[in-house]
């Protein structure tokens, strides 16, 4: 019998590995997962960033178009130059009012202005962004004054306007769902903005209805944050976008890009200088969707590990159990041939001190037991050797109809006259139909069950045979109030050389050949074999035949 720990263990070490396997896909979905997600944030926050530089753009051309309709002449402005620490400041002056724009003096283009300032400002009209048309436009506006319905005041009006509904979050909408439609990406968007940052403070949200866009991978939010003291730090200001972001009810995950789209080149926010905040929740269903070939493949390849360890413990377990059957079976029949060897043996070495004429008798006897041990030997020979035959089924039957009542009722008779146990076997016939069979095999069979119902029972046996119809052919049961079978070696009494291991240390005589044989009969008949009731008080074992082969 197999010893139980080196396989417990062996299970358990299994079952480790396999969780550790799990563990460490786990770890790794988790790490990829968090990779696919940084690589989605950072994704859209390049879309986001396009967007704002897309309505930087848009409003910058409006904004140039406009200005350039207001600012016709050199006449449209008086300007002054002067130098500051990093390089020169223009004056407009319209008589009433001040005006001025820092430039660069590393960056920007200072000879021009010397030489026509009217062409310079035209011609960075024409390629300034829309932050650098600011500090232009604060100049221009009130230089002059129109007469009322002109085009030139229609167009002031119209850039004064322009400027100061400068949170219309039409305009960013329309860059944001065009930047993400451009890039196959689809949302709803939601517009936030705030009056002036004394708003954020109070919390007092103006919220315009939300702009709807088909099909839904993430929730959008964008807002305009309005400036409000330009004495203020941009990282004062950022530091209240943040709190801004904060009292957001938006979740931690939601991508965030902000920009101030008025401070000027000094990164000093002058006057109003609102913020643009456009923020997209991380679309999880997306990343998921796209992890899902991955996790899928490792759910097949551990549960293909799995099995193929599965299948490999249980060979290992078959494997053990044979060699331990076939140890078993090699020092049972080593015995069995053993026994009659020795008595062949004895009865020989005794013929040679018997004088055959004068001792007939004696001799006759030496003689009798010596064929009848060697016969014993040559029937265990040939079990032996016809035993693979029979399991693979490389045998013919010689069926014949025959009154199987009258078989079982005969072998009922002899078994009861064995002298080793007190016997006792009874017949119970009730089926109505003949049988067709091979006669001597299935003399075998019965002999083979009520062989094993003696051996495995305590000193009085009894035995009762049943006999009836069942579906297309017959049924019969060999009961025995003997030792019963374990139920955990049930499954294997049928095997070849199997044999219930010996716990009470009785010493049954046998091979393990019996029922295998047993079965191959019956099955080569077409029936089936099985163990019926089974338990300390007994066992049942129930064949069924077919009526016709
Ligand atoms: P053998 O009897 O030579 O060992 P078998 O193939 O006939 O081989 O039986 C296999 C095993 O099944 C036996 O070793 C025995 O443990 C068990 N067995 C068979 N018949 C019975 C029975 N009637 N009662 C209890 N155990 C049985």
């Amino acid at each position: 019998m197999m010893r139980k720990y080196p396989m417990k263990w062996i299970l358990v070490l299994m079952c480790l590995s396999i969780t550790a396997v799990v563990i460490l896909q786990g770890i790794w979905l988790m790490d990829s997962y968090a990779v696919s997600k940084e690589k989605k944030q950072a994704d859209i926050k390049k879309l986001l960033d396009v967007a704002l530089i897309e309505r930087d753009r848009q409003l910058a051309d409006t904004v140039r178009i406009l200005m350039q309709k207001v600012v016709r002449n050199k006449n449209d402005f008086g300007f002054r130059i002067f130098d500051f620490t990093k390089g020169i400041q223009i004056g407009f002056n319209n008589g009433i009012d001040n005006s001025y724009a820092m430039y660069d003096a590393t960056s920007r283009d200072t000879l021009a202005i010397h030489k026509d300032p009217h062409v310079f400002f035209v011609r960075k009209m024409s390629d300034l962004t829309f932050s650098e048309l600011k500090p232009l436009y604060s100049a221009t506006i009130g230089i002059n004054s129109y007469p009322d319905g002109s085009p030139e005041k229609a167009a002031q009006m119209k850039l004064t306007y322009f400027f100061h509904s400068i949170q219309d979050t039409t305009y960013l909408a329309n860059a944001v769902i065009r930047t993400f439609a451009d890039a196959g990406q689809s949302f709803i968007g939601k517009v936030r903005w705030y009056k002036d940052l004394s708003d954020i403070y109070t919390k007092k949200v103006v919220q315009p209805p939300p702009i709807k866009k088909k099909s839904a991978a993430s929730r959008e939010v964008f807002g305009v944050i309005p400036g409000s003291d330009d004495k203020q730090s941009l990282g004062y200001k950022l530091d209240l976008l943040q709190s801004y972001i904060d009292s957001l009810n938006v979740s931690k995950d939601s991508v965030f890009v902000s920009k101030p789209i008025l401070n000027d080149i000094n990164d000093v926010l002058r006057g109003e200088v609102p913020t643009v905040l456009l923020s997209v929740k991380t679309p999880y269903t997306a990343i998921g969707r796209q992890m899902l070939t991955g996790i899928l493949g490792s759910v097949i390849a551990l549960l293909f590990v799995g099995m193929c360890m599965w299948v490999m413990y249980n060979t290992i377990v078959k494997q053990k159990q044979l060699a331990e059957i076939k140890d078993d079976f090699i020092s049972n029949i080593s015995h069995e041939l053993k026994t009659p060897i020795t008595t062949a043996q004895a009865a020989v070495q005794g013929l040679k001190f018997v004088d055959l004429n004068q001792n007939p008798g004696k001799t006759s006897i030496y003689l009798r037991t010596a064929t009848s041990e060697i016969q014993r030997l040559s029937l265990m020979v040939d079990q032996i050797l016809n035993v693979s035959l029979y399991e693979n089924g490389g045998f013919q039957l010689n069926p014949e109809g025959f009154d199987f009542k009258t078989m079982l009722n005969s072998i009922a008779d002899s078994q009861q006259l064995r002298k080793e146990k007190q016997i006792s076997v009874s017949v119970r016939y009730e089926a109505e139909t003949d049988v067709f069979a091979d006669k001597l095999h299935m003399q075998n069979v019965v002999v083979n069950l009520i062989d094993n119902a003696i051996k495995y029972s305590a000193d009085a046996v009894s035995i009762a045979i049943n006999c009836r119809n069942v579906a297309n052919g017959i049924q019969v049961s060999v009961m025995d109030n003997g030792i019963g079978i374990p139920a955990e070696f049930r499954g294997f009494i049928f095997d070849k050389f199997f044999r219930v291991p010996d716990l009470n240390g009785h010493r049954i005589k046998g091979y393990g050949l019996g029922l295998s044989y047993v079965k191959a009969i019956i099955e080569k008949h077409g029936g089936s074999i099985g163990l019926g009731r089974c338990g300390e008080s007994g066992t049942e074992f129930i064949f069924t035949l077919p009526e016709s082969l």
